[in-house]
């Protein structure tokens, strides 16, 4: 009842990004793994830590959050804190509205990506 995992990993033998099966412990070493490159089936022992390593980790710091309005405009990489919401996001890009308007799209801590308005022109 073995049932086969997977990592994304550089293969060593092939140099190209690359499915890896996990294929076993290193035998005296903990923190290492047998992989086998799905591609040219080369074996290789890795950090099973590296496995563990997360990208794009956003760091949210309260006080270089700007309070989020609409009426606003916010620079791709700045952090905002939405009020309402009681959470913080960075802004990672920006787009128009079929609405002719201005949008963010942001990451929030909570409440994930979020598309929200900028630059609003309020109307009499
Ligand atoms: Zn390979």
């Amino acid at each position: 009842m073995s049932k086969s995992k997977y990592v994304t990993q550089v293969c060593t033998s092939c140099g190209r990004e690359s499915k890896m099966e996990i294929i076993g412990e290193v035998v005296g070493a903990e923190n290492k793994v047998w992989y086998r490159c799905t591609r040219c089936h080369h074996s290789m022992m890795l950090d099973s830590a590296a496995k563990k390593k997360e990208d794009n980790i956003i760091t949210y710091i309260r006080e270089e959050c700007v309070n989020y309005s609409p009426e606003k405009i916010f620079a791709v990489g700045v952090s905002i804190y939405h009020t309402d919401w009681d959470d913080m996001g960075k802004v990672t890009s920006k787009e128009k509205t079929s609405s002719g308007g201005n949008a963010i799209w942001v990451q929030f801590e909570k409440s994930g990506i979020k598309k929200l308005i900028e630059n609003l022109q309020l109307a009499d």
